[in-house]
């Protein structure tokens, strides 16, 4: 970590030479940091990572625990060799990571007993895991366009569009609001997201923000978005009458994925600070995945050093990926697309799956770009002997059903008192399964109330799926959640949750799910803006 001691690390004189390259290994060129979270996606749909992973030693790592979090995540920044200076890079995590988030841990373990450690990622201000990419994305994205504008390789501004189902469009609200050079729009399918979620978009403050509910579901925003981002005519007349380019800042995005990987450094630290486990001594990581990024970032994590022996991929019923950890092929030919109570989990194609195999083939884009394409066109890939062994010695997999779900719930808070969100109880009940010595962090992606009516029905014994009572069915998502508190004496309900039926809602166009419609209400929110 100090870089004084490391030629690796030596930012004084290699500095911001760590560049980023291509999964798909389309273009040779490497670049910078900072244009790497400008492009998002590389030419041609593959990903961009580091071409080199930082070593940091075991003291490296201890000594993080010293320091508040917002220097832990700068210590991980400037180990990757970023081309944003120190200073910059301090001043823009002291902006990510304070008291944006309810405790000055930003993300504080509860241990459950001696080898279950729950990692609670949900104490920014949207109560899921989101915030803690996107607290950190929008400030570095904004560095980076401004860094490049002085450098005279650009010279617009930004307009992140965002289809959200629910959890990344209101994180992203609170992330980029308030940014400079950067507006943000988000489309959420109308009827198709919570209470709690809708209030949450709907009520956002800022003057560079706006949001729309769209007519039709979630896969009509996110087909019609994505065709407005095809537009190229719809693009150049944006640039020309506002000279602002439309970005994404997905999840695809290194700048969202890197700060993941601070918070598994900083909880091994934390756990040897703590007393509850020794320096050195193996831990294995528990996640519930949907895309593959925060587990990613665990496996980065522990190729920088962190003694992260195993990682165990939970899913739930869209158990695609527990398939493919299993057997080594990735399989979406004959799978239906099931609705469970952890919707953030409800995926089939896992993006960030692709830089995991980019690394386990000792960066073969060629293999890469083969498998993509045979997942594009056959909606299967299988990977060789060699990469499924490597894929072996360190991810198990397990899945866990809709009822096993809820009864981790129900058991959980039962025996231990702490009460969870579904997406935490499949990582729970999947850890029970596979976990052997090693203690285990159970990653925890999003605070209870945030998914209230599934939480009810596990702590009354309802099947998922089954209607919530009528006297029940009729409150609202704060209403519910007040019972539910009232019931279990969990009154942590967040602030930014809590207060929602109270608050002004500023967004209420319903648009068409059009092209055309999309297009019109970006260009009035535009107008608008300048
Ligand atoms: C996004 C999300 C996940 C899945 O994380 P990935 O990085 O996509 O694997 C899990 N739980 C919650 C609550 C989320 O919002």
């Amino acid at each position: 970590m100090n870089p004084s001691t490391s030629s690796k690390l030596d930012r004084t004189e290699n500095f911001g030479g760590n560049l980023f390259i291509d999964t798909r290994s389309v273009t040779e060129d490497a670049i910078p940091f900072t244009q790497a979270v400008i492009n998002g996606l590389a030419p041609g749909g593959g990903l961009y990572v580091p071409q080199e992973i930082p070593e940091l030693t075991i003291e490296d790592i201890t000594s993080l625990a010293d320091m508040p979090y917002w220097q832990r995540a700068a210590a991980i920044y400037k180990a990757f060799n970023i081309d944003l200076d120190d200073a910059k890079i301090d001043e823009l995590m002291q902006r990510s990571y304070g008291d944006n988030f309810d405790t000055p841990d930003i993300c504080p373990i509860t241990s459950i007993d001696e080898k279950t450690h729950v990692l609670e990622l949900w104490h920014g201000p949207t109560s899921a895991f989101k915030d803690m990419a996107l607290q950190c994305l929008p400030h570095f994205f904004a560095a980076s366009a401004e860094k490049l504008r002085s450098d005279g390789d650009l010279d617009n501004e930004f307009c992140i569009l965002v289809a959200t189902s629910g959890d990344t469009g209101k994180a992203a609200l609170e992330g980029f609001k308030g940014v400079e050079g950067v507006s943000i729009g988000v489309l959420f399918p109308d009827g198709g997201v919570s209470d709690i979620q809708r209030k949450q978009m709907v009520t956002t403050t800022g003057s560079n923000v706006y949001v729309w509910a769209v007519r039709g579901n979630f896969d009509d925003c996110q087909t019609t978005l994505k065709k407005v981002f095809a537009d190229t005519s719809f693009a150049e007349e944006i640039m020309h009458d506002y000279s602002v380019a439309f970005s994404s800042a997905n999840s695809i995005n290194w700048g969202r994925l890197l700060p993941q990987i601070v918070y598994y450094v900083s909880t091994y630290a934390e756990l040897v600070a703590t007393g509850k486990i020794e320096a050195g001594s193996p831990i294995d990581v528990c996640v519930p995945t949907g895309n593959f990024g925060n587990i990613l970032a665990a496996w980065y994590a522990s190729r920088m050093g962190t003694p992260i022996e195993h990682l165990f991929c939970a899913s739930n019923e869209n158990r695609v990926l527990t398939d493919f950890i299993n057997t080594g092929t990735y399989d979406i030919s004959d799978r239906e697309f099931v609705l469970t109570p952890s919707p953030s989990m409800d995926i089939l194609v896992s993006s960030n799956l692709e830089r995991q195999l980019f690394e386990l083939t000792e960066r073969d884009g060629k293999s890469i770009s083969g498998w993509m394409t045979d997942l594009n066109t056959n909606r299967t890939f299988q990977v060789s002997k060699d990469v499924f062994g490597g894929m072996r010695e360190q991810f198990l997999s397990d899945s866990i059903d809709n009822e096993e779900c809820l009864e981790t719930i129900r058991s959980v808070f039962k025996e231990h008192d702490y009460l969870i969100d579904p997406h935490t109880a499949v990582a729970y009940a999947v850890a029970e399964n596979l976990r052997g010595d090693n203690p285990v962090v159970v990653a925890s992606t999003a605070h209870w109330a945030k998914f209230g009516d599934n939480v009810y029905r596990a702590l009354h014994n309802i099947d998922p799926g089954t209607p919530l009572p009528d006297d029940v069915a009729k409150l609202t998502g704060c209403e519910l959640n007040k019972l539910i508190a009232k019931e279990t004496s969990k009154h942590d309900i967040p602030a930014g949750l809590a207060d929602l039926d109270t608050m002004t809602p500023r967004f209420n166009e319903v648009i068409d799910g059009n092209v055309t419609a999309v297009e019109q209400a970006a260009m009035r929110f535009l107008t608008e803006q300048s």
